[in-house]
């Protein structure tokens, strides 16, 4: 491994927003090594993309890698909330090609050979252990490949933490905040053979996933819990977000987790009947404790957080993706401004901040449960939401809609906008066809 000793830029981690970080800033010339403690293709949840990820992918040129995989196509969503059934069509908001339900260790892996492809030094198994921020203009990364027992340091001029959950710097600053207001967990595993569901209002067997192409189907459990049910290739995602307060019970009465698992699978209407046919996957069963945190800073001398390293809320909109590739675009634009103008480095930073905790603390916002009890909307995400296009605001309100929550954008939005965006471009069900 011949990993230099400085350059310009060091990320650390190599999921969608490292990898892309990596890609934005070789496509503006700067010599970017990154690092990743895992060997890709790797595991990793979140198999949903809204289509708005293909904007990024498009500035990285990295979507018709994404479409020869052949990743499933999704045409919407069907969403029961509190016993309504509603369904909504990615086309009916104008959008021309499909969202994706992708595997994320070929996903990623996609993405982080074509950040390589563009020149980026990347080295996986090498795990980041600290950054060192207190040298000035220079700052340093110490890092350990795996099987090795001396560390060795990098120097650069820019650290982005792209580490996912691990938070590297996030946690070495103490600027990383559990965020109450989502007190939720997840557990979720794989099944073969599940039936699906169709924009038809049908449910369709597995097989037939690439002539009749499925919906993301989502059902609310009690407390704002709610599952999952994303078809791959080869099996179905099924995943439970749970409020903490409910696995206590759980826990109390001394129930498996995967027993709970398969056990709520089997009572959630209309979920349990697309498992009918289904066979789990044993052992495949994952779970993350509560998730949820918000930073106090998102960047700062020296390093810029982006992805799931800066802030993670609900994924029930299918965002993290989204997040993590936006975050990587402004943080390669900010850092590209510094190198260029290096007397407006706080400037470059502080738009950063400003468009990135804007966007994080909009979908905050909207994901809250309680809006009229507890919401403080801040000027930046009210002024964030001015830069969605009028058909991702439309989006928004009717995925919001379907998740029982509509009120909270329409809070945040100017009171002229209401009227346009308050769309009802979604159906309701009487049933789903089995
Ligand atoms: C239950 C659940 C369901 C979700 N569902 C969806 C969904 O349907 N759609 C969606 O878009 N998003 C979803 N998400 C969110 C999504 O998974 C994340 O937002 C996304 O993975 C963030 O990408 P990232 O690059 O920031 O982090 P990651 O994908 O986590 O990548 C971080 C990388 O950093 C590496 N790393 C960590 N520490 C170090 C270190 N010290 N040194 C070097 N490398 C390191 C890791 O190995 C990893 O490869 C979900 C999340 C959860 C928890």
């Amino acid at each position: 491994m011949n990993i230099p000793k400085r350059c310009d830029v060091v990320i650390i981690g190599g999921g969608p927003a490292g990898s892309m970080a990596a890609t934005f800033l070789r496509q503006k010339g700067y010599d970017t090594v990154l690092f990743e403690k895992q060997k890709h293709p790797r595991y990793m949840v979140g198999e949903s993309l809204i289509p708005q990820f293909w904007k990024y992918c498009d500035i990285g040129k990295v979507s018709d890698k994404i479409q020869a995989e052949g990743f499933i196509q999704k045409q919407g969503g069907t969403v029961v909330w509190d016993g309504v059934i509603r369904q909504a069509a990615f086309k009916d908001f104008g959008y021309t090609r499909p969202a994706l339900h992708v595997e994320r260790d070929r996903f990623d892996q996609i993405l982080l050979e074509h950040a390589r492809a563009q020149g980026a030094q990347v080295f996986e198994q090498v795990s980041v252990v600290n950054a060192d921020l207190n040298q000035g203009e220079q700052v340093s990364v110490t890092y350990r490949p795996a099987g090795e027992k001396t560390l060795s340091q990098i120097s650069c001029r820019f650290i982005i933490d792209a580490s996912g959950q691990n938070a590297v710097i996030a946690r070495q600053l103490g600027i990383r905040v559990a965020d109450k207001e989502y007190p939720f967990m997840s557990v979720w595993g794989y099944f073969t053979g599940s039936k699906y569901v169709a924009l038809d209002g049908k449910a369709y067997p597995f097989e037939m996933l690439r002539t009749v192409p499925p919906t993301t189907f989502i059902s609310s459990t009690e407390g704002w819990g709610w599952s999952w049910h994303i078809p791959l290739r080869e099996t179905t995602s099924v995943g439970l977000v749970v409020p903490i307060e409910q696995m206590k019970s759980v826990r109390a009465a001394d129930e498996a987790l995967e027993g709970y698992f398969l056990r709520r699978c089997s009572e959630i209407p209309y979920l349990n009947r697309l498992l009918e046919t289904a066979r789990y996957c044993e052992g495949s069963m994952h779970v993350i404790r509560p998730y949820s945190h918000r930073p106090k800073q998102l960047c700062g001398p020296g390093f810029y957080l982006i992805g799931d390293a800066a802030a993670f809320i609900d994924p029930v909109l299918s965002e993290g993706c989204l997040l993590a590739m936006y975050s990587a675009y402004l943080a390669a634009w900010a850092i590209d401004r510094s190198f260029k103008d290096p007397g407006r480095v706080a400037e470059s930073q502080a738009f950063f901040t400003n468009q990135f905790a804007g966007r994080y603390e909009l979908g905050h916002a909207l994901m809250l449960t309680s809006y009229g009890a507890s919401a403080k909307v801040s000027d930046v995400a009210r002024n964030s939401i001015q830069f969605d296009s009028s058909r991702e605001r439309e989006l928004m309100y009717v995925a919001l809609t379907m998740a029982g929550r509509a009120e909270n954008l329409l809070k945040v939005v100017n009171p002229a906008d209401k009227e346009r965006i308050a769309v009802n471009k979604y159906r309701v069900l009487e049933e789903i066809v089995f």
